[in-house]
């Protein structure tokens, strides 16, 4: 995508507050968990979202001047470590509130939603299976969530080739959504062998 002069300058500016972040924040809040520098990285995606849809969009015409703002707090980084505390704490709400309005009003959606949703959904349907048409077989639990996974599969390379996905997601961790995803798959099949072991006795 390029962007406007307005959100190559916003990039800029989120590029040097996050130098001094970095710096400030790892210094002041050592056991924190989520970095400042990926929640400034989510304010640069929302702030290329908002370029893109504020010629159409009067709400994302107002965000920009939020972001402009915020941008503009380098006195906040810079000075302690309750300011900057704040400062990060505006950035996030920001951003969930541009995040909400481009899902409800833009139509874009988390990435590997489907895939998550479809493959619960088949999880579901072959616990139906075993218990009600095919007693007890635990193989329909797998094969439901497989064939969730490929439907869903389809569906997210579909959004993701539409330019729909809300941000995207780094790849070398498995995202929440898919860890609980991935429990669920075992709690059921599990469930289903011990309700098998005893219901057959
Ligand atoms: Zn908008």
């Amino acid at each position: 995508m390029v962007g406007s002069d307005w959100y190559n300058g916003i990039v800029e500016k989120i590029t040097s507050l996050k130098d001094i972040t970095d710096k400030k924040y790892h210094r002041w809040y050592k056991f924190d968990s989520l970095s400042s520098s990926a929640r400034l990285d989510s304010l640069a995606a929302a702030a290329g979202r908002v370029d893109q849809f504020s010629p159409d969009c009067p709400q994302c015409t107002a965000f920009r001047d939020d972001i402009n703002v915020l941008v503009g707090r380098t006195h906040d980084v810079n000075s302690n470590k309750e300011l900057l505390r704040q400062f990060l704490d505006d950035v996030d709400k920001i951003v969930n509130k541009m995040t909400g309005h481009f899902k409800k009003e833009h139509k874009l959606v988390t990435e590997g939603l489907y895939k998550s949703f479809f493959a619960g959904a088949g999880v579901v349907i072959g616990m139906v299976i075993t218990f009600v048409v095919v007693p007890y077989d635990a193989i329909w639990v797998i094969v439901g969530a497989a064939a969730g996974l490929a439907v869903g599969a389809i569906l997210d390379a579909r959004i993701k080739k539409e330019d729909r996905i809300l941000y995207q997601q780094p790849s070398r961790r498995l995202s929440n959504t898919s860890w609980i995803l991935l429990l669920l798959i075992v709690v059921a099949v599990l469930g289903v062998l011990i309700a098998a072991f005893f219901l057959r006795k």
